[in-house]
């Protein structure tokens, strides 16, 4: 008769070759696997996006336009004018997917109304439709995260319980009396003012995350029209917003590790953007920093929820299922 001790010495080494064969064997292909996938879309990593969204920024103005920083912007990352915004070509429903990741079918806002136009097919912890803040607070419980903004309805797109700041730049009340002039000039101030709130932001707390939403253009747009001399003057101001902001990167001293992006809702077309038109429907995307590829034009199909899944993909959190966006793969180094 085998004595116990030596049955339970016996039993001891047995668990113990079983645990290394599988513990060791789930260990080493835990720590392959992530070089596996890896090799087969490499994740781009960056510490911090900075999302810039110009409201009516057709890319049909492209060719026309003195807008020497984000013509900089794009030749030094990746970018594609034939981005496609969502159905209906408005300004809620498209901002709203930007940051959503899936369209107006799902987050609910189909129209500028302040309500959605549907209950959100699903609701997060902060009340909103899932999207890229939300996901990314339930991540990074401590990561500074902020929103600035001069048209107010960008309050309700955004889950703002989940931000760490929130702006809102209020612009001059505009009268029946204004002329169109003194009307674009209110916006212009109300955009140039979001712009300095956002650059003292970003230099102050150099926050993982920002989405800087600049209204001006599309007002001149709706003013004097779409692809006219003032439009492109509105947009000449706001190419210089876009040069402090990316200088504000680099006072804050994370140019290096900072991702920007540049994005639009929709063109337009004479005063307004409702026309089923690709002068409507195509706008820039720009994506240009760290883990980008440079001076590269993408071939790639981008429609506005594909934003938010790119910049998860960056900042390394997984899109809900929710979402029908995917990362722009082709926009970052080491792409074929
Ligand atoms: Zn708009």
């Amino acid at each position: 008769m085998i004595p116990v001790p030596f049955c339970a010495r016996v039993l001891s080494i047995v668990t113990c070759v079983l645990f290394v064969v599988v513990f060791g064997f789930a260990d080493a292909t835990a720590q392959t696997a992530p070089e596996a996938s890896r090799a087969i879309t490499p994740p781009p990593r960056a510490k911090h996006v900075l999302l810039i969204g110009i409201d009516g920024f057709g890319a049909y103005a492209w060719e026309k336009a003195d807008m020497p920083n984000i013509k900089r912007l794009a030749a030094n990352g990746a970018y594609s004018l034939e981005a496609r915004c969502v159905v209906p070509s408005i300004s809620a429903p498209n901002w709203g997917t930007h940051l959503a990741g899936a369209g107006p079918e799902s987050h609910g806002y189909t129209s500028n109304a302040k309500a959605p136009g549907l209950p959100p097919r699903k609701v997060s912890a902060y009340g909103r439709f899932p999207g890229i803040f939300g996901i990314m607070r339930d991540a990074f419980p401590d990561a500074e995260m902020g929103v600035v903004y001069d048209w107010p309805r960008i309050h309700e797109l955004v889950e703002n319980k989940a931000l760490s700041f929130e702006k809102e730049v209020f612009p001059r009340r505009v009268l029946k009396t204004h002329t169109p002039e003194e009307t674009v000039a209110i916006y212009e101030e109300s955009t140039d003012t979001a712009t300095t709130e956002t650059v003292a932001y970003l230099v102050a707390k150099r926050p993982r995350l920002t989405f800087v939403y600049l209204r001006a253009l599309d007002e001149t747009g709706h003013m004097f029209g779409h692809d006219t001399a003032a439009y492109y003057a509105t947009l000449k101001k706001i190419d210089a917003h876009v040069g402090k902001l990316i200088g504000a990167l680099k006072t804050a001293g994370i140019e290096r590790e900072t991702v920007v992006m540049l994005i639009s809702d929709h063109g337009g077309h004479k005063k307004g953007h409702s026309e089923v038109r690709l002068q409507v429907f195509q706008t820039p995307w720009i994506i240009s920093g760290a883990g980008v590829r440079r001076g590269h034009k993408l071939e790639s199909t981008i429609v506005s929820y594909d934003t938010a899944a790119t910049i998860a993909q960056i900042l390394g959190v997984t899109p809900p299922q929710c979402w029908r966006g995917r990362p722009v793969q082709e926009a970052f180094a080491g792409q074929p």
